[in-house]
């Protein structure tokens, strides 16, 4: 069987591996205490329990009430159950059917988003600046009448970059006392637990998307907060569970494995974050020493401590990703989930990154467990890499 122990990781954006504290709650889940949180039985009782409790602990990490808290299989499901579920439901009430979001979102957001559009919503897609920003302005500007919903991340999962969210609620909440009806707002928080405190009440949010595995949770257990009194309309249906809004029997070990690790996450914040944040500032410095025609992109202030993409002009960054792989590195050329399609970053050229300079794009993501040691040794092997695939791209063109 293969094995990546000992290797070193930084691709904690596209997973992170399970807290022990989290895999010691799910256990018993998962051997002795399977009822189905449905059953009228003592075993189903010790499941809703446990359910119960997992919504209520996630909920006070929050800042949201219990009922407010939905189980999901993990943030794409969220992303989509917020974008087509209240959509769906504003425009049902007559309110209209126009969505604003960036053009930066993760695919999942942005497909759900064509996915409105092909069911006859007019959708809004903000670009971004040369940092990933988006401008509060462009965002006011674009609002409507018929607007019903805003979708923005908090924070980008290939550049690291957050958005001013809170700025963009108060946006909407000013907007919509004026049209005088409800502009609904989601945001994608997948990359934020860990790093950044997530308050629903002091974002201002709607709807917020998190996934289990992002920080230190199981794969396969999302959340989506979505605030009383929201339209939606359930994606799934079925059974009655979730409170109607998500049908199927609930992944009981994923909810109390999401709900403990959110909790480990939450603690030592600061620490975490300050720590973290100087050795990618090592690591890019040592990168940007070392290599000729290296550049960050991204925004260097706003941004979440963990993430670091830089450029190595002249290459293709699967070509560099290779080749780290054989010296035990983990990394990755964006977002882990268009790896399997060949397109330059769509966040890089938003950013008006130049085609060239995108296709060689690296993001190192570092994680709790990241040490000077992981940096020490992507910087040993890292500049003779570039410079040979530079070379034998030199030698391809001129062949
Ligand atoms: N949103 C962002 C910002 C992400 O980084 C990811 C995963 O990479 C997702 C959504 C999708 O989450 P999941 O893997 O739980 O479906």
């Amino acid at each position: 069987m293969l094995s990546s122990v000992n290797m070193t990781y930084l691709d904690h954006a596209a997973t992170t591996p399970l807290r022990p504290e989290a895999l010691e709650t799910m256990l018993p889940y998962l051997r002795n205490e399977y009822g189905n949180p449905s059953g009228l039985y003592r075993a189903g009782r010790v499941a809703q329990a446990a359910i119960d409790d997992a919504r209520a602990r996630i909920a006070g990490e929050l800042g949201a009430r219990p009922s407010e808290i939905l189980f999901t299989s993990g943030g794409t499901e969220s992303i989509n159950a917020a974008l087509c579920g209240i959509g769906y439901a504003m425009r049902r009430a007559g309110a209209g059917a126009h969505v604003l979001t960036t053009a930066i979102e993760h695919h999942a957001g942005l497909h759900a988003a064509q996915s409105l559009e092909e069911q006859g919503f007019e959708v809004t897609y903000l670009g971004c600046d040369a940092h990933g920003r988006v401008s509060l302005d462009e965002f006011r500007g674009a609002l409507r009448r018929e607007t019903v919903l805003a979708s923005v991340m908090l924070a980008n999962n290939e550049v690291g970059t957050v958005q001013p969210v809170a700025e963009l609620a108060g946006i909407i909440r000013e907007f919509a006392a004026e049209q005088g009806h409800r502009v609904m707002l989601h945001t994608d928080a997948v990359q934020a637990p860990g790093w950044l405190d997530i308050d629903v009440g002091a974002l201002g949010v709607d709807a917020l998307s998190l996934s289990g595995h992002k920080f230190g949770g199981p794969k396969g257990s999302g959340i989506l907060y979505l605030r009383r009194a929201t339209p939606f309309r359930p994606l799934i249906s079925g059974g009655g569970q979730e409170m109607q809004k998500r049908a199927g029997t609930e992944n009981v070990a994923g909810a109390v494995g999401t709900a403990v690790a959110l909790e480990q996450a939450r603690r030592d914040i600061r620490e975490r974050s300050e720590r973290v944040w100087k050795l990618r500032n090592l690591l890019r410095d040592g990168i940007l020493e070392s290599i000729p025609g290296a550049r960050v992109n991204g925004c260097q202030a706003n941004c979440l401590p963990n993430n670091l993409n830089v450029s190595f002009d002249g290459i293709e960054s699967d070509a560099l990703l290779e080749q780290l792989d054989k010296h035990g590195i983990a990394a990755s050329s964006g977002s882990a989930c268009s790896n399997s399609t060949w397109e330059p970053s769509h966040v890089l050229l938003a950013m008006g990154v130049p085609i060239r300079q995108a296709v060689g794009s690296v993001r190192f993501s570092l994680g709790e467990q990241t040490t000077s040691e992981d940096v020490s040794q992507v910087l040993s092997v890292l500049p003779a890499e570039v410079a040979a695939l530079r070379h034998m791209e030199g030698e391809r063109r001129s062949a």
